[in-house]
């Protein structure tokens, strides 16, 4: 099986992942192996990617049975594992000089291989979540000087950050092939500081970012709380913008919700325009399948699509993970997918999207939200914060269970089913006519959902 293709590598790896999974336990696969890239299979070698050496030695003393005896089931005739180490968190795109690099001894990350080939804008789907921050990302890449400085992309984990900010790399890198842009974790930009400060080229350090055009670093959350990184950091920002030189940053919080950051840089921070890529709705994720389908030249019928993107909710990158595995699956075993094959193959991955929300469950999350007990909540008590507490765990009751009205009123101390229709409607009409309750009730839904 040596002369199968990257593709289809890709989808045994994305389905023996699973086994892996299961054979390691979670904690240990989260820890390792899920850090791992699938570089291809050269005759018996199985050659893998790492982000450490750390990881790398974990891996080989730890798992390579299991991942050869995986890997095996699936066709393959592995006998050994070679791992890589590599970075994926840093990268130039248009290269930092040699000179540069030698002195500050980060050779080994100016391969622009680096950059996800994957993440441009033309794979990106756009929809009401990410309209936004998609069109801040695209202007910024045209634009000559910058229009605003800096963009702070904010989202939650799998939304789609890194992909905009490389795909801001390659589209910059495409209309000014002579600027200079550097793409790096925040993790790296420290890691690189702190090996300068030992080697005492602190100086060189500060050289190399502030000679760049354009310099992005993604998750900057993980800059909270280093002091001597975050006064560097700072530095290192306001000249690259007192030069009108292009920062771009990402993080998984708003610039004023950064933990363990300080107030001037978090006010800095948030200067220039701050985008922020929303949860994902039903229609952007239906469009990513149907756009990854594609791309894939694979036919997975309508049904399978809507089906996953009702169900995987969590984020794009465990869609992506789905498909994939249906995909991978019916290329395997020569069958047709039909939704009874995507349900099979999903069961575990729909299993955990599918968290079971029952009336229990909303009853306790309304009492700690607004603050009421739950003696009260299932009481006839009809003081306003109670009642208003109440009424609004039965709306979410309604929304989030299948219970039917009786029963939910049965659970809140016996009431009538009346008494929850009532409820029900009270609670539209606040949700069509308080913006603020509605932007409460809509942050305790998800954290129910999630
Ligand atoms: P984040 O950095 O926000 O955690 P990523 O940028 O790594 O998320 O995105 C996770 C995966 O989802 C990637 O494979 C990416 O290509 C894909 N993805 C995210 N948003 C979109 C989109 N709008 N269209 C297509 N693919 C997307
Ligand atoms: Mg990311």
């Amino acid at each position: 099986m040596s002369d199968v293709s990257d593709v289809k590598l890709k989808q045994i790896w994305a389905e023996a992942l699973l086994d892996i999974k299961a054979a390691v336990g979670d904690g240990a696969f989260k820890t390792w192996i899920s850090k791992l890239d699938i570089a291809g299979i050269d005759d018996i070698v199985l050659k893998l990617i790492a982000p450490s050496n750390f990881i790398r030695d974990n891996v080989l003393s730890r798992f390579s049975n299991d991942i050869i005896k995986i890997m095996n089931s699936y066709g393959c005739q592995i006998r050994t594992i070679s791992v890589d180490v590599y970075d994926k968190g840093a990268a130039t795109i248009s290269s930092i000089s040699d000179n540069d690099t030698e002195k500050i001894g980060i050779k080994e990350y100016q391969d622009i291989s680096v950059l996800d080939k994957r993440f441009t804008f033309k794979n990106f789907v756009i929809g009401k979540p990410n309209e936004f921050a998609y069109a801040a990302a695209l202007r910024i890449s045209e634009s000559e000087v910058p229009t605003f400085n800096p963009l702070f992309l904010y989202g939650g984990v799998g939304l789609g950050k890194t992909h905009l900010m490389h795909a801001i790399a390659w589209n910059t890198h495409h209309h000014f092939p002579r600027k200079k842009v550097i793409y790096l974790s925040a993790e790296k930009f420290m890691y690189l500081f702190i090996k300068s400060l030992r080697f005492k080229n602190a100086i060189s350090f500060k050289e190399m970012f502030r000679t760049v055009d354009a310099l992005m670093i993604d998750d900057v959350q993980f800059i909270g709380g280093k002091d001597t990184t975050q006064e560097e950091f700072f530095h290192t920002f306001n000249e690259l913008v007192d030069n009108n030189k292009q920062v771009i940053l990402s993080a998984d919080k708003s610039p004023s919700d950064l933990g363990g950051v300080e107030d001037r840089l978090k006010s800095r921070l948030g200067w220039g325009l701050v985008a922020d890529i929303h949860p994902t709705t039903y229609e952007l994720r239906l469009g990513i399948l149907q756009s990854k389908t594609k791309q894939f030249k694979a036919t997975v019928p309508d049904n399978v699509l809507e089906f996953l993107a009702g169900k995987i909710t969590s984020n794009i990158r465990e869609l992506e993970g789905a498909l994939n595995r249906i995909i991978a699956h019916s290329t395997l075993v020569g069958r047709r997918i039909t939704l009874e094959v995507a349900q099979e193959v999903l069961k575990d991955i729909l299993r955990t999207n599918e968290k079971l929300i029952t009336i229990d469950f909303i009853q306790r999350k309304v009492c700690e939200y607004y603050g009421v007990k739950l003696s009260d909540l299932t009481s006839a008590r009809r003081h306003k914060a109670v009642t208003t507490a109440r009424q609004i765990a039965m709306y979410l009751c309604k929304d989030l269970t299948s219970r039917s009205l009786p029963d939910i009123g049965k659970n809140f101390g016996g009431k009538d089913h009346s008494t929850v229709i009532h409820a029900i409607k009270k609670i539209k009409d606040l949700m069509a006519n308080d913006n603020a309750f509605n932007a409460d009730l809509e942050i305790l839904k998800k954290s129910l959902q999630n």
